[in-house]
């Protein structure tokens, strides 16, 4: 845990003196990203800051309902406008991610922008990339980090409807609704004041999570039966999916959202894998439980990284070489 009152001043100070605001998620963007960039997009909003927001790529269906959501402009949509929001910006922040590759092509222009630079995040090992870097791994979701230091800097609780389901939204999805990841009392303290807002949990929660297509469901089906293989020797199992495979399911952008915490519900599982075939790479998601660095073993054999237990990568080469890959490699790092 951090004290972040030592961050106060100069973050008020830059958002203070700063005419054009730039709010920036990862790409893919997640539940915690778009959360708590519509969260502080509403703070700033509310004490009349000039504040544009961008996303990389596309926003999951599942978010679309969010209020503000229509303001994220889409960089690989519309890259004039986008690369006119990075330059006009004097502010940029950056939220839910600590290296440079996650904003995808509105890296190379918002590392080359002279504006002041924040990055507001949870994940471990922040890179150096930006003036003020506000890193706190004991947070459960970037969404919690942001609120925490908003009422800092407002000097008193701040909350209003559609900033509280922006920050519920980010929490039960960095936490699969509160079921694992470094949520502590305090997110419930935090939890409790958005539900004093009046905001529907049942109505939000049907949103997230029970707003899934009938392909979607049956390549969960068919990945848990066809496609998973359980390794007790080496307490993981992993899925795999070729783009073969999710065609046959018409498969859209998310609907493997979640299939890699599901081997870990099986007793005598401590580590998880989800293989996705695109097109010119494989991407991985990896979960474990306990001690194992998952965020570790992504960075050293997949190019990727994340937190201690939910992490990812990438690896160029085919489906089966990679599976071939990660067997061995995990096999040096026994559990
Ligand atoms: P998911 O498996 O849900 O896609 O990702 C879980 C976490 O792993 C994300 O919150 C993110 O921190 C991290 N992650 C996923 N893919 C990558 C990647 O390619 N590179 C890095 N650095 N982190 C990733
Ligand atoms: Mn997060």
């Amino acid at each position: 845990m951090i004290d972040l009152s030592k961050y106060t001043k100069e973050l008020s100070e830059l958002f203070s003196t700063s005419g054009d605001i730039l709010l920036i998620c990862h790409i893919n963007p997640d539940g915690d990203s778009i959360g708590a960039q519509l969260a502080l997009y509403h703070y700033l909003k509310s004490i009349g800051k000039n504040v544009s927001l961008l996303a990389p790529n596309h926003i999951q269906e599942f978010l679309k309902w969010m209020d503000g959501i229509d303001q994220i402009n889409i960089f690989i949509k519309d890259r004039k406008k986008g690369r006119l929001l990075i330059e006009k910006a004097d502010l940029i922040v950056m939220l839910d991610f600590n290296q440079a590759n996650r904003m995808g092509e509105a890296e190379d222009y918002v590392t080359a922008s002279k504006a002041k630079k924040i990055v507001i995040d949870h994940h471990l090992d922040p890179q150096n990339l930006a003036d003020l870097i506000i890193s706190d791994p004991s947070k459960c979701s970037t969404s919690e980090l942001v609120h925490e230091l908003i009422c800092e800097i407002n000097g008193a609780k701040f909350m209003n409807r559609s900033y509280a389901e922006a920050l519920y939204v980010g929490i039960i999805t960095d936490t699969g609704n509160f079921e694992h990841g470094a949520y502590s009392s305090g997110t419930f303290r935090i939890v409790a004041d958005l539900l004093d807002t009046g905001i529907s949990k049942v109505k939000i929660i049907d949103l997230i999570y029970n707003n899934f297509s009938s392909d979607r469901i049956r390549l969960q089906g068919f990945a848990l039966n066809q496609r998973m293989v359980v390794i007790p020797d080496l307490k993981t199992a992993y899925i795999y999916l070729s783009k073969s495979d999710l065609k046959e399911y018409n498969y859209i952008k998310g609907d493997t959202e979640g299939f890699v915490n599901m081997p870990l519900s099986i007793k005598g599982m401590f580590f998880s894998a989800l293989f996705i075939e695109k097109d010119n790479f494989i991407k991985l998601s990896f979960r474990s439980k306990g001690k194992f660095p998952s965020n570790e073993f992504a960075s050293k054999y997949f190019s990727g990284g994340g937190h201690l237990n939910a992490s990812g990568g990438e690896y160029s080469d085919s489906l089966d070489n990679t599976i071939i890959y990660f067997l061995k490699v995990l096999k040096d790092n026994r559990l």
